[in-house]
């Protein structure tokens, strides 16, 4: 019997075989993970000085948890291509598995930093656990970091090295942080906290090339040269779309899929998380989102689809980030907003920005208010909408006791 494979032992792919057994399929399963390590979450990777490489505990379950299942879990196990004529996988080292089922839960690579002297010794992007014990074992005597890129990782990577005692900059090629992903009135209050912190911020700055004899020493921007014994850079990702591609199977930046997470292609083959390109009923077009959120829900339903109980994916997107003292939750999603309310919370460190679209409340940030965050999840849930004209003179909060 040939079962269910997933290729890719993260976060998504972990919650496709717990939503599995957790629904009852007693068929055949097998993860095929690259990575040595069991499946772990990553957020901690980027909050914290992982100095103690042994006391990493990122882990989602024990590895109990996958042998008390029959969840067969190959790890250091890369998936090299796949055959789908034949429904079956090919590992780099030429086993062939076979499926019924194949779900990819890939996730994403970072992007490369395109300037000379990106590989030189004391450059590090982000994304796996051993990426964080090289980043935490080099701030233990790194004097000044710079940090290329101010999106999510890059902030929270900056309040964790000035945790630590170190002089940082972050160079910012847009006009403005997290330009991409936070309103404009959002950013600038962030902005603000993080040079209070001691954080110097540089936006509207290339960095033209990074220099040093056999380690880095400093960074050359357009503006001025910076001296760095760490460069640290994130710079956003890209999804591991590639077998797809290779396939055969329809991809635009990542797996393009339907309402049910399936492969437009290839109903045999589902995709999740980071790497899935799919239609959401908050979104115009299709959307590929990179978070926790997304990539548990997505996972859960694809498990539970193979289990016998299909549904469309309608999940609420919602997010963290915390950066030093400040934790910046969004809930729903910001494109195409056309308004920004910003409301002040009870005290100076609370904050929220409602963003509508044609009038309706569509996305909510809040700076250090959790419970107006889970406010606006409860009514972005709902079908009823929130109008502008609702929320005069009201949080969210209130509003969702009142209704
Ligand atoms: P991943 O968790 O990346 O797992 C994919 C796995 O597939 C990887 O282990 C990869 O090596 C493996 N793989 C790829 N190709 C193959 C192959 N051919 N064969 C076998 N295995 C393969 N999200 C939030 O919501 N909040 C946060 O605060 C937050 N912080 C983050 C901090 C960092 C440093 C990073 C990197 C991400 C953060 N995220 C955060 C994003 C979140 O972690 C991801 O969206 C989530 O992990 C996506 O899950 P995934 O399973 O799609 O991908």
């Amino acid at each position: 019997r040939a079962g269910v494979v997933v290729v890719g032992g993260g976060q998504a792919g972990h919650s496709v075989v717990s939503a599995l057994r957790g629904a009852g399929h007693d068929g055949p399963v097998t993860v095929l993970a690259d990575e040595r390590h069991l499946p772990y979450q990553r957020p901690p990777l980027s909050k914290k000085a992982h100095t103690d490489p042994d006391g990493i505990q990122v882990a989602l379950v024990p590895e109990s948890f996958y042998r008390e299942r029959d969840i067969e879990l190959r790890l250091g196990d890369r998936v090299a291509a796949l055959d789908t004529a034949a429904q079956a996988v090919v590992t780099e080292s030429g086993t062939r598995v076979p499926y019924d089922h194949l779900v990819l839960a890939t996730g994403a690579r970072n992007r490369a930093l395109p300037v000379p002297g990106a590989d030189v010794p004391g450059v590090h992007a982000l994304r796996s656990l051993d990426d964080a014990v090289a980043i935490g074992k080099a701030l233990g005597t790194a004097g000044n970091v710079v940090v290329v890129g101010g999106g999510f990782i890059g902030l929270e990577l900056a309040q964790v090295a000035a945790a630590v005692g170190a002089q940082v900059t972050v160079v910012e090629l847009a006009g403005r942080l997290l330009s991409r992903a936070v309103s404009p009135q959002l950013q600038e209050h962030l902005r603000q906290r993080h040079e209070r912190g001691g954080v110097r911020i540089l936006t509207g700055t290339a960095v033209r090339a990074i220099e040093g004899t056999g380690r880095v020493e400093r960074v050359v921007t357009d503006r001025e040269v910076l001296t760095a014994d760490l460069v640290v850079y994130g710079i956003g990702a890209a999804p591991r779309d590639e077998l797809a591609r290779e396939a055969g199977l329809a991809v635009d930046d990542g797996v393009i899929v339907d309402e049910q997470l399936c492969s437009i292609t290839d109903a045999r083959i589902s995709a999740v998380g980071d790497c899935a390109r799919h239609p959401h009923p908050h979104a115009a077009g299709l959307v590929r989102l990179e978070s926790v959120q997304n990539a548990t829900d997505q996972g859960t339903l694809v498990g539970r689809r193979i289990a016998g109980s299909p549904a469309p994916y309608r999940s609420l997107p919602w997010f963290w980030s915390d950066q030093g003292a400040v934790k910046l939750q969004i809930a729903g999603l910001r494109t195409d907003t056309d308004e920004v309310l910003v409301v002040p919370g009870d005290s100076p460190e609370r904050l929220a920005a409602y963003s509508f679209r044609a009038g309706r409340l569509v996305a909510v940030e809040t700076l250090n208010w959790p419970a107006e965050h889970l406010a606006a999840r409860r009514l972005l849930e709902r079908t009823a909408p929130v109008f502008r004209s609702d929320l005069t003179g009201s949080t969210l909060g209130a509003l969702a006791r009142a209704r």
